[in-house]
């Protein structure tokens, strides 16, 4: 069981180069105020400026509310074309604090379809962006699909690959193929369903990741194909999910992909997230899973009012594998 340092915030050092930078935008400003002041003595002007050019902490939170994405792929996913320099520039033009990269490694099909490389790739390249952007808080990660369909290759990937974040995901259940991939109409859906969650157990059993990745992935395919099915049909599997979450102390990602789909709302939906915090579970990421620069950062705020509803005060954030609260309200702790 890992502990949850409650309150710990390390980004607070980072996020002052950033309030830095916000001042340096406006630069021009000080220097017209110190020109009155030698050539007009204008003191009250200088005054007056400087409280309008430096904004307080509140301000600052006001301006930039604290923001990490800690879902999306590059370049290095099969299915994203961005580089990881694109989204970093990205999250510095919307404020995003903390951005994680988490490329897929697909634990079933790892050699055969090169995860093993592209992994291992994506974790080079992740490196590479913290050196190159150092107002940014940049975290290495990856999308652990699978995990038990291929547990050999899953602990080659985890041991190769130490990183800050490991998300754990179910795209298709064994033997067949994504969710994506198939044609809802021709299936059983209960019977579909059923093994899903009885899947997402057994990965929640096991146990090592760090955040159950979009729970309720196969709706948004049942919502691309029409068919409505309501979660209040599979409340007792998706309780026994967010309870074996809660007692393997695993956090559950607000997933914001499906508000720009045919869903329209987060994997997991409001209430489901409701009901985590209502059994007693205190862990929630957020991400975009944006495999575009374009998504980056689409539906955190969404997200974090989520959060809000639920009463929590915290979202976490994992750095080398251990989860920190981020305070939403006092946010950057400046
Ligand atoms: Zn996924
Ligand atoms: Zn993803």
């Amino acid at each position: 069981m890992r502990s949850y340092p409650k309150g710990a915030d390390m980004s607070a050092p980072r996020l002052q180069t950033k309030v830095f930078s916000l001042s340096n935008d406006r630069h021009a400003v000080p220097v017209i105020a110190l020109f009155n002041l030698i050539f007009f003595q204008g003191y009250a002007i200088l005054i007056h400026t400087c409280v309008n050019v430096y904004p307080n902490r509140k301000d600052v939170n006001r301006i930039m509310p604290f923001l990490m994405d800690c879902h999306c792929h590059s370049d290095s996913s099969p299915d994203s074309k961005t580089p990881v320099s694109e989204h970093c520039e990205q999250a510095l033009a919307l404020n995003i604090s903390t951005l994680c990269i988490t490329d897929h490694c697909e634990a079933n099909v790892y050699t055969e379809e090169g995860y093993d490389k592209t992994i291992r790739r994506s974790l080079s390249q992740t490196r590479e962006a913290q050196t190159a952007f150092k107002n940014l808080e940049i975290l290495t990660g990856m999308e652990l699909g699978q995990p038990m369909q291929g547990v050999a290759h899953t602990n080659h990937a985890l041991e190769e690959n130490p990183c800050d974040f490991v998300l754990g995901s179910l795209h298709n259940v064994a033997g067949r193929p994504d969710f994506y991939f198939l044609d809802l109409h021709k299936e059983n859906i209960p019977e579909l369903l059923n093994t899903y969650f009885s899947e997402l157990l057994d990965m929640i059993r096991w146990g090592r990741f760090d955040s159950l990745a979009h729970l309720t992935y196969p709706w948004r395919y049942l919502a691309a194909a029409g068919l409505s099915v309501p979660f209040s049909d599979y409340k007792e599997q998706l309780d026994e999910i967010l309870q074996a979450l809660v007692r393997q102390n695993i956090a559950l990602e607000i997933n914001t992909s499906g508000l720009r789909q045919d869903m329209r709302q987060a994997m997991p939906s409001g209430e489901l997230v409701n009901r985590y915090v209502s059994l007693g579970g205190r862990l929630i990421t957020i991400g975009s899973d944006a495999h575009r620069a374009e998504d980056l950062g689409k539906g955190l705020l969404e997200a974090v009012h989520m959060v809000r509803m639920t009463g929590l005060e915290e979202i976490t954030v994992y750095r080398k594998r251990e989860p920190y609260g981020v305070n939403i309200e006092k946010g950057n702790q400046l």
